[in-house]
Formats: structure tokens, sequence, C-alpha cells
């Protein structure tokens, strides 16, 4: 199995996991991101513990690329500091724009590397980068 069947089927697998995908009995902040150019609508919801994103979910559809990247962030931004996920938000938004490409830079990503190849398709950019930008915005208004 080549590293591009590994990445496909990493993708389709997140983008059917639902253990992501609900709803928080106490969220501390829902924010809703959208890309109109898609269809993609999703809402996350956030627990914030201090400084700390103690639990993290979603709701709300779209495309494949678009569900997975959320389910691979709300994956490893659980339990990481504000700091620490909005470092990681500008290395996913760095690798998607080909501004950062070593790979041991980008494997604090985990399996959201495999999105890797997303920028290669221009119309997708906007489906993978959603569920981050979606992050900033709730983590500068929860400072
Ligand atoms: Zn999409």
């Amino acid at each position: 199995m080549d590293l591009s069947q590994i990445y496909t089927e990493l993708i389709l697998e997140h983008s059917q996991n639902t253990l992501n995908k609900r709803h928080l009995d106490h969220a501390t902040c829902t924010e809703r991101g959208h890309n109109p150019s898609c269809g993609d609508d999703i809402e996350l919801e956030l627990k914030f513990n201090g400084d700390i994103i103690e639990e993290a979910a979603f709701t709300g559809n779209g495309c494949a690329i678009s569900q997975a990247s959320t389910s691979m962030m709300i994956d490893i931004i659980t339990g990481k500091s504000k700091e620490e996920a909005l470092k990681l938000i500008e290395t996913f938004i760095g690798m998607i724009k080909r501004e950062i490409t070593d790979e041991n830079e980008l494997e604090m990503l985990e399996d959201a590397m495999a999105l890797k190849n997303i920028s290669n398709m221009p119309a997708r950019v906007k489906c993978a980068v959603l569920a981050w930008h979606t992050l900033k915005e709730a983590i500068n208004k929860n400072k």
C-alpha cells in the first residue's frame, strides 16, 4: 500500500468517525464554520478548562474532506492548551498553503498530515481549513 492510499483511507475513516461528531454536555463555547463554495457547515463545540481544551466535538454537514479534517483536528487538539492549539492551526494552514513542507515540523499534525495533498486541489482547500479557522475564531474569542 503506498502512502497516498494510506492517506485516502485515513480521510475516509475520519469522515465516517462518529466519536467526534456529537454534542458536548457542557460546552463552554460554540463556533459555527461555513464554507459556501462547497456547502460545508459545521458547529464546533468546545469545553475549556482554564487554558486547556478539555473536550471538543462537532455537528453539521459537509463533504468528506471537511468532515475528516474536523475530526482529525479534534483528535489532536483535545487536552492541548490554547497556545498549543494555535500553533497546530498555524502549522496545518502552513502545510495546506505549502509554506511549511518540513516533515519533522508537520509530524505534530498526526493524522491530519493525510490532508497534505489537498494543497494540489485548490477547490478543496477551503474544505480542509474550515474547522481550523473555526477553532482559531473560538480561541481568540475566549482568550
Ligand atoms: Zn467541502
